[in-house]
């Protein structure tokens, strides 16, 4: 079979593969729709894939239909279309049972896809423990949804249930690429009142509106911390979500929040030895501010409430679609424009049927 990889460090080619086999509880799936990751993009051109072999297939965001199940698999048979998590955890392992299932086999090693073994960008690909993490795609949702819904919704929705965000309260979301956006749509959902969105490209400018910003911060106008000040009556925010920048964006999320504010961090972040924290915005480290920051949640029960969110109409993903192709091999040009991020771009996807 065909797969797009990494072949090297900043390169990526086609690569002739044998089909993966399917253990006792696990599937292997076609897809129907993949999307590139910013986190790819951080794998194959930045430093977050120096550990990874040559020719690893990339790809961790699919849906799909099945296309083999092991022996033990229960829930899922050949031909069901399925919603394929970028994060496959192995139940069964203790970190899982404390309730950190991403980090079930080490840090971050929820995410099977592309660094531990080929990932979704592949004719056929190989999910772990198909039971407990796939899910079925709901009649109702549409392939442009739902290859949203296993990264994207998780993971924007995640850094909002980090930042506790809580009925009437006051948001920034820092970033708002497609992460940025979820997580400006789960602070929304959770009841926000009032959602400063931080960004500048402007179809991302016009679905943070839709997703329920209430403002909009221009980074390249001034002052984020002190524009976010003006807009809250120097009082800042009670809850901070980062979704894009550089290290610095801790630092300034901090600054603007209240005393027992939260900070949810989604944003991967490279190119530094550390992250500067201004001290006096921590109050010398009284501050009473937390800072928390995680991988998003993967796994079949994630992923259906996730779907049911869509298939209710409490939001629709597929308004972050701005780049559609239809051919298999149209990934490659996807992947490049993630990478290269014109400005008209918030994600783009592959959609086979
Ligand atoms: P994008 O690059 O599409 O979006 C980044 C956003 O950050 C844009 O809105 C950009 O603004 C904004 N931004 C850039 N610089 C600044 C700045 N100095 N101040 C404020 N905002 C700024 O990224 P994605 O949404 O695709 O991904 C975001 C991050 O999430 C990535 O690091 C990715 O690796 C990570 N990720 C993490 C996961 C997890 O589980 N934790 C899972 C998936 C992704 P502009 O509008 O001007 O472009
Ligand atoms: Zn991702």
């Amino acid at each position: 079979m065909k797969g797009l990889a990494r072949t090297g460090k900043g390169q990526i080619g086609w690569v002739e593969k044998p089909r993966p086999s399917a253990g006792p509880r696990d599937a292997i799936v076609r897809p129907l729709a993949f999307a590139p990751c910013t986190s790819e993009i951080h794998m194959i051109w930045g430093e977050m894939g120096d550990f990874m072999p040559p020719d690893r297939i990339m790809g961790h965001e699919a849906v799909g239909v099945v296309d083999e199940v092991g022996s033990e698999v229960c829930d899922f048979s050949t031909g069901d279309r399925v919603i394929v998590p970028a994060i496959t955890p192995t139940f069964g392992r203790v970190p899982a049972q404390r309730g950190f299932a991403q980090h079930c086999n080490g840090m971050c090693s929820g995410m099977p896809f592309c660094t531990a073994k080929d990932g979704v960008f592949a004719e056929y690909f190989h999910v772990n423990d198909a039971d407990a993490n796939l899910a079925h795609l709901p009649a109702g949702i549409s392939l442009e949804q739902a290859v949203m819904i296993g990264d994207m919704m998780t993971t924007g929705f995640y850094g909002a249930e980090l930042a506790d965000v809580a009925l009437g309260s006051t948001v920034a979301v820092f970033g708002i690429g497609p992460v940025g956006l979820m997580g400006v749509a789960g602070a929304h959902l959770l009841g926000a009142a009032q959602i400063l969105a931080v960004g500048s490209r402007p179809n991302a400018v016009k679905v943070a509106r839709e997703f329920g910003a209430t403002e909009i911060i221009d980074y390249h106008n001034g002052d984020t911390v002190q524009q976010i000040m003006d807009l809250t009556d120097g009082e800042g925010v009670d809850s901070a979500v980062t979704a894009g920048g550089d290290v610095s964006i801790i630092g300034q999320a901090v600054q603007v929040l209240k005393p027992g504010g939260t900070l949810g961090n989604v944003n991967a972040m490279e190119h530094a030895e550390n992250i500067p924290i201004p001290l006096a915005a921590w109050g010398s480290g009284l501050g009473d501010k937390t800072i928390r920051g995680g991988l998003c949640p993967g796994g079949r029960a994630r992923m259906e409430r996730m779907a049911a969110l869509v298939k209710h109409g409490r939001l629709d993903p597929s308004l972050m679609l701005t780049h559609r192709f239809t051919n298999f091999a149209d990934i490659e040009e996807a992947l490049i424009l993630m990478h290269e991020k014109p400005r008209d771009l918030i994600k783009p996807a592959v959609i086979l049927e």
